[in-house]
């Protein structure tokens, strides 16, 4: 009897431990959480092309991979965000319609009620929760698509949070083969009403293209001092070209799986993001974390950005960008005055914790 009970009592821990886990996208309903892996269990995984072995072995995962290839189907994901914050309701697929239409008449085919079909939910969060009703993309509306630009510098991950950006499985940044696509389109939902985010990398000198984005994603890697300085160039720059008045600016510190490596701290990168209105977020695309707010929190950013221009009749016209801006010194000082009491209190400025929050202006 006793060893009944206590063999339950281990089943329980074990559910506990994987219901734990459902915020990361899972391989498998059967798959043992890693840090629980017997160290006998964890497979030798000799990398020919490894570039250096600094970093912790990460298992190959390319077979586990969910093809995209199938030219027919897109991939569409859906999140539901408020304040709170984000939850991935899962991708699931439909057949492609033509790229020249931005309408979308076809609905997705839906991992619980798509019967059959290619459909399937793959990794994300509470499969359980999603219900049509809720989140069908209201029929005959047109989607809208927006524009969103990836700055920074050169190897800091843009392409690799693209990639990632495409689907709830962890893509596994490290060994992916490299990506050079310059466009992305990603389909997602977002409380129920459907977008389309056209990612693109590699116009920062070109204004009439920078003038084209909805929104601007500044990338740079927490382990590279020099990736920070140069986002912090392009801010000014953009600043400079008064493009950031009126479109959602996001800075973002991709890399933090290799937290004994950071040469940047939040705290550095929040004060840039502060000082420029813009919001901060760390990522990393290499275990895919944060990943998934980041995409949410780029649309819902679009979203309150647009809704507010038109209220302010800003975007063309509108106030002077002079009136609009301090000088750029003045306001770096005051952020770091507000950074010198924080870290002095031990409490952070409600400034700074709003730059963090995707989900408001
Ligand atoms: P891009 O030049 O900005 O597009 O950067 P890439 O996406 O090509 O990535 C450059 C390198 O950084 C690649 O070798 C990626 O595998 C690696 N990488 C990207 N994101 C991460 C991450 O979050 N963590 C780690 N450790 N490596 C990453
Ligand atoms: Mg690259």
């Amino acid at each position: 009897q006793q060893q009944q009970q206590q063999q339950q009592q281990q089943q329980y821990n074990l559910e506990n431990a994987r219901s734990y886990c459902t915020s990361e996208p899972r391989l498998s309903e059967t798959e043992t959480p890693p840090q629980r892996r017997k160290l006998s269990q964890r497979r030798p995984q000799p990398h020919a092309q490894r570039k250096s072995n600094a970093f912790l072995d990460v298992p190959a995962m390319h077979h586990l991979r969910v093809s995209d290839d199938d030219e027919d189907l897109d991939r569409l994901r859906t999140f539901s965000a408020s304040k709170g914050g984000v939850i991935n309701r899962g991708d699931s697929f439909r057949r492609r319609r033509s790229r020249s239409n931005s309408l979308a008449p076809i609905s997705p085919i839906h991992p619980r009620l798509g019967g059959g079909g290619v459909g399937g939910s793959v990794g994300g969060g509470i499969n359980g929760d999603y219900t049509c009703a809720q989140d069908e993309p209201q029929q005959q509306q047109p989607v809208e698509v927006f524009h969103v630009e990836m700055l920074g510098a050169s190897g800091v991950g843009k392409q690799a949070l693209i990639q990632q950006f495409r689907t709830s499985d962890c893509i596994n940044a490290y060994d992916g083969p490299e990506c050079d696509v310059a466009e992305q389109n990603i389909s997602i939902i977002l409380n129920g009403i459907e977008s389309e985010l056209k990612f693109t990398t590699g116009q920062q000198d070109n204004k009439d293209e920078l003038e084209k984005a909805d929104a601007f994603l500044l990338i740079y890697s927490c382990i590279d001092k020099e990736s920070f300085t140069r986002a912090k160039h392009i801010l000014s720059r953009l600043q400079d070209m008064d493009l950031i008045r009126t479109r959602p600016i996001i800075l973002v510190a991709n890399k933090i799986d290799l937290a004994r490596s950071r040469a940047v701290s939040s705290q550095d990168g929040k004060c840039v993001a502060c000082t420029f209105g813009a919001k901060f977020i760390e990522v990393s695309a290499g275990i895919n974390h944060n990943c998934d707010d980041l995409l949410a929190g780029t649309l819902t950013q679009i979203r309150l950005k647009k809704d507010q221009n038109l209220l302010h009749g800003n975007r063309d016209g509108g106030s002077s960008p002079a009136h609009w801006y301090k000088s750029r010194s003045v306001v770096l000082a005051s952020m770091k005055a507000r950074q010198m009491l924080t870290w002095i209190l031990g409490k952070e400025d409600s400034k700074f914790k709003n730059c963090e929050n995707l989900q408001v202006l």
